[in-house]
């Protein structure tokens, strides 16, 4: 569900015109939805309404500061993976102690910068890290709370690049040797153990390879404790998917997740974290460019775009496909099979391969559905183009909220050395 319709013919978010804002700011450009945002937070949240539940948003599915600030407002947490991601955090308004901090190369800087904080807890990945946190945490004459990240090898489906809970894939700890690193902590005298968590991978549709690793993760929990281990919280991680293709592939609804969740989970007696990120941002937000030119091919067709893979990798990167909607609603039945192609020097760069659009032409505005989440966050600025910006619509208002980044501001960055 969002909110980007057509109203009298033209595509809007909520109550603004896109080809006002495109006229106002130029093309490409990042369009989020307020009101989308916070039913997808709302929604989750009314699912475990009845539970101890924090629902602590990945931010590294769409990081923008109003964004943040939109989520820490609705009472939610925070999934953070870097101490750049913690001082995002910070400043957006979340409580330190509804941070939670995955990540398999945490640094010294940044375990003691979120010890410093306070954060609720490390997700640890390795022994070597728990020794890590330890170390740091009794120079500084504190507990350090932590729990451990399961990889509970099972496989999820999905695109390869997406895919975490496998036991060949680098994050977590065996589950089979989840036993002796918990037996671990409980010789390192500055750890806390709070709870046990797992992420299983991103995109899935399908409630039984989450099913099949939290039971996995709920017998554990039992004989954690029977070994003496206070585990209060169960962290669920992310991964619930998003239609990507109208009427393909839906995934569940967050209520018959939570469903799932209780039958698995509901006796142990833990607080329940989530971490949703793809569910919450990738349909409250688009990215809307510009027909740059119609190229008829050798027995192809192309529509060549101001929208580069370095303003969304996400075709390139996994495969994904993106609905893409004229902004001015098209009339006509007529349709034409393009290849929807962007400005940078290669192969990879496109966003629909042998797809059936709308007829467009030359200068018409365009919109790339479901682009809100790992789409402005892994922008670049490759072929020196212009850093994407980010606009988000809240009503009848919108703001710029992240400024495009010009190239002269880009290049400034450089340093020729006076030896040269
Ligand atoms: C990426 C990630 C998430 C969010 O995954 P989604 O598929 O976007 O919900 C949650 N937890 C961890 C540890 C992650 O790395």
């Amino acid at each position: 569900m969002h909110y980007f319709e057509y109203k009298d013919g033209e595509l809007f978010a909520e109550d603004v015109s896109l080809a006002e804002i495109a006229e106002q700011v130029g093309t490409p450009f990042y369009c989020y939805s307020a009101a989308t945002f916070r039913r997808h937070i709302k929604m989750f949240q009314q699912s475990f309404a009845d539970r101890d539940a924090l629902i602590c948003y990945a931010m590294k599915a769409n990081s923008n500061q109003a964004v943040l600030t939109l989520i820490a407002k609705l009472g939610a947490g925070v999934d953070v993976v870097s101490g750049g991601e913690m001082k995002r955090a910070i400043l957006a308004g979340f409580p330190a102690d509804k941070i939670v901090y995955s990540g398999v190369a945490k640094t010294h800087a940044e375990i003691e910068y979120g010890l410093e904080i306070g954060i609720h807890c490390f997700n640890a990945e390795s022994e070597p890290e728990l020794i890590r946190i330890n170390e740091i945490a009794k120079a500084k004459g504190v507990k350090a709370p932590v729990s451990v990240r399961v990889n509970p090898d099972v496989d999820a489906g999905g695109h390869e690049k997406i895919m975490t809970g496998k036991a060949e894939n680098k994050f977590g700890i065996p589950w089979k040797k989840i036993d002796k690193v918990y037996e671990l902590i409980g010789t390192l005298a500055h750890l806390e153990v709070v709870g046990i968590d797992l992420h299983i991978g991103s995109q899935i549709t399908d409630l039984e390879p989450f099913a099949e690793a939290f039971e996995r993760v709920g017998t554990l929990v039992t004989s954690l404790r029977a070994a003496g281990h206070n585990i209060q919280h169960v962290d669920f991680g992310g991964g619930l998917g998003v239609p990507y293709k109208n009427d393909n592939d839906i995934p569940p609804h967050p209520d018959e997740y939570a469903a799932m969740i209780n039958k698995v989970a509901g006796s142990l007696g833990v607080k329940y974290i989530f971490e949703p990120g793809r569910m919450i941002a990738a349909n409250a937000g688009i990215l809307v460019g510009k027909v740059e030119y119609v190229k008829h091919g050798d027995g192809r067709d192309f529509l060549i775009s101001d929208v580069g893979m370095n303003d969304l990798i996400r075709p390139t990167l996994y495969d994904a496909y993106h609905d893409i909607l004229p902004v001015k609603q098209a009339t006509g039945v007529e349709t034409q099979l393009v290849d929807v192609v962007g400005p940078v020097c290669e192969t990879g760069d496109y966003t629909a391969k042998g797809r059936e659009l709308p007829v467009f032409e030359q200068g018409e505005l365009f919109a790339i559905m479901s682009a809100g989440a790992y789409g402005a966050v892994q922008a670049g600025t490759y072929n020196t183009r212009a850093l994407v910006p980010e606009v988000l619509v809240d009503d009848d208002r919108f703001a710029v909220v992240r400024k495009r980044v010009e190239v002269d501001e880009i290049i400034a960055l450089d340093d020729v050395p006076d030896w040269l």
